[in-house]
């Protein structure tokens, strides 16, 4: 089995069982990595010898101690690469998850610290998702989808990385990380919500986008 699968399903799961119920099922797997559950299943075994996960079939499966340290590697190596081409390389923020996506299973740790290093050992990631520490341990932030959120003053904290589309269209918008808005929810009935920034221009953000920009409330 190649390392990059097995780097895959912890971080799927990691992702997954990260969902307040501290447990996910092979079918969330299976949907995730769009592979069929026998597949999944397969594989949950073969972690299961590995001391990677604690599985029992047809109940939740989660990370054991050791899966979430591995699976936290992973996520390290993806948002200090993805730091890197945006702070180094000059990429675009929409630009940098897909390739992250292939670099984070072939990089070495050697050149992985040197990376951190140039960068100067970075907290988060050009989409504001916090970088694990070296041990793997991950700092939390007490930020909530802006779906959630009502009207009121919020600083954007961090935005999915998965749609480049998304970033690119926020991109337009002007929207950047640590930013303040009002946000207004009075047309949330219409499906969406809108947002100022100080001087700024007004600009409305659908309900399914706005559940993919996480924010923090201002007092
Ligand atoms: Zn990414």
């Amino acid at each position: 089995m190649p390392s990059s699968t097995v780097e895959n399903y912890l971080k799927a799961i990691l992702h997954l069982q990260g969902n307040g119920r501290g447990s996910t099922t092979v079918g969330e797997i299976s949907r995730e990595l769009e592979v069929t559950p026998g597949t999944v299943t397969i594989m949950m075994r073969h972690l299961k010898e590995r001391g990677l996960v604690a599985y029992e079939p047809r109940r939740g499966l989660s990370l054991r101690p050791r899966g979430v340290t591995e699976a936290m590697k992973v996520v390290r190596r993806h948002r200090l690469i993805e730091t890197f081409l945006v702070e180094v390389m000059g990429l675009d923020w929409s630009e940098v998850h897909e390739e992250a996506e292939i670099l984070e299973h072939v990089i070495s740790d050697r050149l992985l610290d040197r990376i951190n290093e140039m960068l100067g050992d970075p907290t988060h990631d050009p989409h504001g998702d916090p970088i694990p520490d070296r041990r793997g341990v991950l700092a939390k932030d007490r930020a909530v989808p802006l779906v959630d959120a009502g009207g009121g003053r919020y600083r954007v904290v961090r935005v999915s990385d998965e749609d480049s589309v998304l970033l690119g269209w926020l991109n337009e918008k002007g929207l950047k990380i640590g930013e303040e808005y009002e946000v207004s929810d009075s047309d949330r009935a219409a499906g969406v919500l809108e947002l100022s920034r100080r001087g700024g221009k007004r600009f409305q953000l659908g309900l399914e986008v706005a559940g993919r920009v996480f924010v923090e409330a201002l007092p």
